[in-house]
């Protein structure tokens, strides 16, 4: 087996079987799984292989990470091998202090989820409102995304390099990268961006390819399934709903369907967490029937699953109007009632195979649907043209 020309170091054990591997993988459209210890050089040989499986076909390689330091690591192997090899790496990440200056002195948005960060970014990019506009995203004019591109292209930057480079132009460092996806060859990237369906469509299309076009790889791999439960269950706690009751006191109790306010939905929660606490509750946390929460709503509002969820429905589009109204004075757009109708949304919709539904005590006692199968989230993988999953304990592999 022969090593891409461009492989930087001198090669251990183990390296040119994985190298035969990636190719044949990447080469036949398959996925690959591999297990391999720590220090055994993976992340290095896996990029030499894909990117030599992907050379001129406009395909791109895209290292899905957890952590920035993976991100750190992956710029710093494409800069090894960027002297022999045409490599063009850029590390993209989600919306944070790191990456949105607009946000790094303002206490209020740094405690911003991605997504509200996200809408208020939307709002400032187009301008033309109360809220104003971000002067990051105006300086960020052909001529610096032109500085960016040839930035990335001779310095082979590692992400804390590339902010501080947009940092010097007053340039929006999240902004800059997106522009800089269509020219990269290697892409890292956290996970939420591929799993997380709207933002895998964007993602995509920053990119300028579709689904066939990505070669996949993640170290690490053994975090994923943890990683898709996590984004599949869902909580409300005592506390959120408090919160959302006050909220529901600042924006005048807004009626919802037919009479009933969002304080009565609010209500309703909370006294059917208080009996789940009574009726269920006899450890830290304990399994309530499947149908407990639905039921009881219906029940106690005398409704049809229809009429729960029209009342749902528009208790999110009230919580949209109160996080609208905050992003129009430039707050964050952050609403407790769509994230109390989202929860529900959800809980309704939850499977009885793929969730099983607790009550937990303690101080802040809560109601969640976990999820035991995130099989279904990891589908976007198949669609890919290939993927490797790596990790030094890859056990059980059925995971
Ligand atoms: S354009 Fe950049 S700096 Fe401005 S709000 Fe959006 S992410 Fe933040």
């Amino acid at each position: 087996m022969t090593f891409p020309d461009y492989f930087p170091y001198t090669h251990r054990p183990g390296q040119a079987e994985m190298v035969r591997l990636v190719r044949d993988c990447v080469h036949d459209g398959r996925h690959l799984v591999v297990e391999a210890g720590t220090g055994t050089g993976k992340t290095v040989t896996a990029l030499c292989a894909a990117l030599e499986g992907t050379a001129n076909s406009g395909r791109k390689v895209i290292f899905l990470t957890r952590t920035k330091s993976q991100q750190r690591q992956i710029a710093l192997e494409a800069r090894a091998i960027a002297d022999k090899a045409d490599v063009v790496c850029i590390a993209i990440q989600g919306r944070g202090p790191a990456t949105c200056p607009m946000m790094q002195n303002d206490r209020e948005l740094v405690s911003g989820t991605s997504e509200e960060l996200s809408k208020l970014c939307a709002t400032l990019k187009k301008g033309g409102t109360e809220a104003g506009t971000c002067s990051f995203f105006d300086n960020l004019d052909d001529a610096a995304v032109e500085a960016c591109i040839s930035f990335v292209r001779s310095s082979h930057p590692d992400p804390e390099e590339f902010r501080e480079f947009c940092s010097v132009r007053g340039i929006c460092p999240y902004e800059a990268a997106k522009r800089v996806l269509p020219y990269a060859n290697v892409v890292s990237a956290p996970y939420p961006f591929f799993f997380i369906p709207g933002i895998r469509t964007h993602f995509l299309e920053w990119m300028g390819i579709g689904e066939r076009d990505a070669v996949v790889i993640m170290d690490e791999a053994h975090n994923l399934p943890n990683y898709l439960r996590d984004i599949q269950t869902y909580r409300m706690t005592q506390r959120a709903l408090d919160l959302t009751m006050k909220e529901a006191d600042e924006n005048k109790d807004p009626e919802i369907y037919e009479g009933l306010t969002v304080k009565d939905a609010v209500t309703l929660v909370q006294d059917v967490l208080r009996d789940a606490l009574e009726q269920f509750l006899r450890r830290d946390n304990d399994l309530i029937p499947p149908g407990y929460l639905s039921e009881e709503m219906m029940t106690r509002l005398g409704m049809t699953t229809y009429g729960i969820r029209d009342m749902l429905m528009s208790m999110y589009t009230v919580g949209e109007a109160v996080a609208d109204e905050k992003k129009r004075r430039r707050k964050l757009p952050r609403s407790h009632i769509l994230t109390l109708a989202r929860f529900l949304l959800a809980w309704i919709s939850c499977g009885e195979g793929s969730h099983v539904y607790l009550v937990a005590g303690g101080d802040n006692p809560y109601l969640e649907a976990y999820c035991l199968d995130a099989s279904d989230a990891a589908d976007p993988l198949l669609s890919c043209l290939s993927t490797v999953s790596m990790s030094g304990t890859l056990r059980p592999l059925d995971v």
